[in-house]
């Protein structure tokens, strides 16, 4: 199989990452290859058999062309700065051009130790591989940009996390690793010039309609604020919770990246952790839009040196005003993308009161959010009954839902296809929590991938309801949900 690779990132930015090798597993077995994926980049994987692929796939055998690069990158984590993170259990392989013409990198995670790793072994477990599969392909199915998982194989070898469990590679292919960290990587060193190298890579790469203009490195803040402003949105809607929203996880292509503790929330509340180490709460919910905001300005102040290059100090002013006006583009977003789901088609001053209270229903009953959205389209059809049923006290809900049908007189569209674009707006499935960790714990502990690749089936359609699937769409019962903890499995 041969794989057209190009090394834009290591030819054009030499200091930004450390020559590796992965390491060779002894018995690579493919545990999921994505066809649909290979497709789209345009790999002849066709021919190859899944030994072949197994191999190609977990560093046993280095496709040809791929030139295996450790990237460099700093990061705050939980608010503090780490200087010097980097990939110390990833491997950049090589960049492709996929069939739309847009360049992906494909990347290894889990392939051993590189020049970053520090103490860690650089390795990954089968359960947290197959989770960001999982993850990542629901995420892809709900519109959501994201990075994609292209194979996770089996290593054959064991990695010691509490307690030994198979080890995995997976492949990784995203529109770039460019982060925040990475910028803050080369300002933290003062290293003013490939700052400006690595800014204008990120604008050739992410934002080419900015390049050449002299104010671009004030308009690539303001872009890339405005894809997180539309993808932070996106997340709050489907009720995902990322989980480690550190600096060096904020791809600035706009993309979902890293796939660590992160879930989607059952009951609505703004409060909702999940992740074992997030005991704080930093990462809640509800927080994701500030945090999103925060990493923003430590993304911002990496660029003062290139926007006012003589007085960096005399940027603050406009890059200020563009973080400030990051809340407004979140809730522009936010808006647009709730009237969608509320089955509106046009703006009208009140919606945000009208969602808020929506909201402020949900979290105070502790009501299902995927499934109050998706029955809330049943109401337009004046069929009641389904959505009532997941309130605990629903009397509360029924002056909201008069406000919510007045909202839509005058009627321009008939109810039915009212309710069926909602339903194109409002998913019926989504990786439900213990469904998940059925899934992973069937692939992990008994080497059963059959529960993963149903899964996976139900997630790709995530708006057609289909006979026999209720299983999928139901929240845990509440004792299992109560107390859920995901863990990074690093
Ligand atoms: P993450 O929380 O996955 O975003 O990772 C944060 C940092 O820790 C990154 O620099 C990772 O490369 C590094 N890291 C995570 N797990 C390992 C591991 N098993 N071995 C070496 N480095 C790791
Ligand atoms: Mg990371």
């Amino acid at each position: 199989m041969r794989i057209a690779f190009d090394h834009s990132y290591a030819r054009e930015l030499p200091g930004a990452w450390e020559p590796t090798r992965p390491d060779t597993p002894p018995a690579p077995e493919m545990l999921y290859w994505n066809a649909e994926l290979a497709d789209e980049l345009g790999l002849d994987a066709d021919k190859a058999d899944a030994a072949e692929l197994a191999r190609l796939f977990s560093g046993a055998e280095l496709p040809a062309g791929a030139q295996p690069i450790a990237q460099a990158y700093a990061g705050h984590q939980f608010g503090g700065l780490s200087p010097s993170l980097g990939d110390g259990r990833a491997l950049l392989l090589g960049e492709v051009t996929d069939r739309g013409g847009a360049r992906r990198d494909i990347a290894f995670k889990g392939s051993g130790p590189t020049p970053f790793s520090r103490r860690g072994d650089g390795k990954a477990a089968v359960g947290p591989m197959l989770r960001e599969l999982i993850l990542g392909e629901a995420m892809q199915a709900l519109g959501i940009p994201t990075t994609r998982a292209l194979a996770v194989v089996a290593t054959g070898e064991p990695v010691y996390r509490e307690r030994p469990q198979r080890g995995a590679v997976l492949t990784r292919v995203a529109a770039s690793h460019l982060r925040v960290g990475t910028f803050q990587y080369f300002a933290i060193r003062g290293e003013a010039e490939m700052l400006r190298k690595l800014a204008d890579y990120t604008i050739a790469r992410h934002y080419p309609e900015l390049a050449g203009r002299d104010d671009r490195h004030l308009a690539l803040l303001q872009a890339a604020a405005e894809r997180q402003a539309a993808l932070i949105a996106r997340w709050m809607h489907a009720g995902f919770i990322h989980g480690v929203m550190n600096t060096d996880n904020m791809a600035l292509s706009g993309e979902t990246i890293d796939y660590g503790p992160c879930a989607f929330m059952d009951a609505h509340h703004p409060d909702t952790v999940f992740s074992s180490i997030d005991h704080q709460g930093r990462y809640a919910y509800g927080n994701q839009p500030a945090i999103a905001q925060w990493n923003l300005a430590r993304f911002a102040e990496t660029l003062l040196p290139l926007i006012a290059p003589d007085d960096p100090a005399s940027a603050v002013p406009a890059a200020t005003a563009v973080i400030e006006g990051f809340a407004d583009r979140y809730r522009e977003h936010w808006l647009a993308q709730a009237r969608v789901k509320l089955g509106l088609d046009d703006a009208r001053g009140g919606d945000d009161a009208l969602l808020n209270d929506w909201l402020t229903l949900l979290a105070a009953q502790g009501v299902d959010h995927t499934l109050a959205w998706r029955y809330l389209a049943d109401e337009a059809e004046g069929k009641s009954g389904r959505l009532a049923a997941l309130f605990p006290a629903p009397d509360a809900l029924e002056p909201w839902l008069k406000q919510w049908h007045a909202r839509h007189v005058p009627r321009t569209r008939r109810p039915t296809d009212i309710a069926a674009a909602m339903r194109r707006a409002n998913p019926l499935y989504i990786p439900r929590n213990h469904l998940v960790e059925e899934a992973l714990a069937a692939a992990a502990e008994r080497g059963d991938m059959a529960p993963t690749l149903a899964l996976l089936e139900v997630l790709r359609r995530p708006f057609d309801e289909r006979d026999g699937l209720d299983r999928y769409a139901q929240p845990a019962a509440a004792e299992l949900a109560e107390g859920y903890r995901t863990f990074c499995g690093t």
